[in-house]
């Protein structure tokens, strides 16, 4: 056994999950929009899991889009805005800590000549709503600012936010990245006013592969594939019915027990904040984290990456900042100001509802044993 604790990377699919989806690809695994009764039942069971989800994302079962991915629902958002642009401007604002998806869609707009602000966190990771009401133009057409930060797990104040856009102007679309808030904080798209909100499967024990698009209801939204006209025509292809299938299975599981979750790795992640403090000198906390679910730490004079290895070799898997980012320093960390020393040693550690008490042991044990290995070299 090995200990996991990278479940904002990715997580372990609950076996109920797996065997939703097992059932549709075998028993159940007609085309929905097939006219006889063996695609009509898929048809049907389809319906049942939007509903499932939509009951846990809290809005409406027509308010649900499935994508394949989370990055595709970020894609999505920022192509809707640039088509809003075309009637208000073409002035976007996000945050300096966005994900690759939000951030690189942003960057090929802004070849096409777009104008980005990306508004700055402070030391711990939030960004203000001041900053936001100073940056709001009329030529703004988008705002993207996630809700948990998937490096730091700082919650940023999206309802505050979309509060303070829509009352500068309610045609400025406001999206909110929500791969790594969904079931760790509670919360409703409508309660935070926002009109594009992204979900992604996998960070919920769901296979990887699919994802949802909250649309408000009424928002007109450009199509992102065109085709066979499935997903209200806005999202063309086949349905993947049994990731769906096991992402309903995934929500049901979430939405009963999610509070326990929740205390569970909040409960487990002070106990590694605290145990890391008392037998690993000189490691500092970076982020503590609002989600219950992330933090970041450093090991100052020690390389990330060598960290990441040796752990790997005593059987714990952390990540050294994003899974995405493949070696290169953070822009994450890099936006909060850290000293060079921090910034280069730092890890994040990620929580799931099945991590244990044993997992945070093997990894205080693994930083305090490489420490001891390096000082006695
Ligand atoms: N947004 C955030 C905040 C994420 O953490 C991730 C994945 O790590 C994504 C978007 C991309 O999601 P996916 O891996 O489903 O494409």
């Amino acid at each position: 056994m090995f200990a996991y604790l990278d479940n904002a990377a990715t997580t372990r699919v609950w076996p109920q999950a797996a065997q939703a989806a097992q059932a549709e690809m075998t028993a159940g695994f007609g085309n929905p929009s097939a006219r006889y009764a063996f695609g009509q039942e898929a048809a049907r069971r389809l319906q049942g899991y939007r509903e499932t989800v939509a009951r846990a994302l809290g809005c409406l079962p027509e308010e649900v889009y499935f994508t394949s991915c989370g990055t595709e629902g970020d894609n999505w958002a920022i192509r809707a805005g640039a088509e809003q642009g075309r009637r208000r401007g073409k002035h976007i604002i996000t945050t300096a800590i966005e994900h690759a998806a939000v951030l690189e869609s942003l960057k090929a707009l802004e070849a096409q000549g777009w104008t980005v602000t990306r508004l700055k966190p402070d030391r711990r990771g939030h960004v203000h709503p001041e900053d936001l009401s100073a940056a709001l133009r009329e030529d703004t057409a988008l705002v993207s600012i996630m809700l948990v930060n998937n490096e730091l797990g700082s919650l940023q104040p999206v309802a505050e936010c979309a509060r303070l856009t829509k009352a500068f102007s309610r045609d400025i679309l406001f999206h909110t990245d929500a791969v790594q808030a969904f079931g760790k904080v509670p919360f409703t798209p409508e309660g935070m006013g926002v009109d594009l909100l992204t979900v992604s499967g996998h960070k919920i024990g769901a296979p990887k592969g699919i994802g949802v698009q909250y649309i408000r209801k009424g928002l007109r939204m450009p199509p992102f594939l065109l085709g066979g006209g499935q997903e209200g025509g806005l999202r063309s292809g086949t349905e993947p019915t049994a990731q769906i299938a096991a992402l309903a299975a995934a929500c049901a599981i979430w939405e009963e027990r999610g509070r326990d979750f929740r205390d569970h790795m909040a409960q487990l992640k002070a106990i590694a904040l605290r145990e890391l403090q008392a037998r690993v000198p000189g490691l500092e906390v970076i982020a503590g984290g609002d989600a219950p679910h992330i933090c970041a730490v450093s090991l100052p004079g020690y390389p990330s990456e060598m960290l990441v290895r040796a752990l790997s070799d005593r059987g714990v898997c952390v990540s050294s900042g994003s899974a995405c980012h493949k070696g290169k320093p953070s822009h994450v960390f890099a936006a909060l100001g850290l000293p060079k020393r921090t910034l280069m040693g730092a890890l994040r550690i990620s929580f799931s509802p099945e991590s244990t008490e044993a997992d945070v042991e093997a990894l205080v044990e693994g930083l305090a044993a490489i420490q001891r290995d390096r000082v006695g070299a």
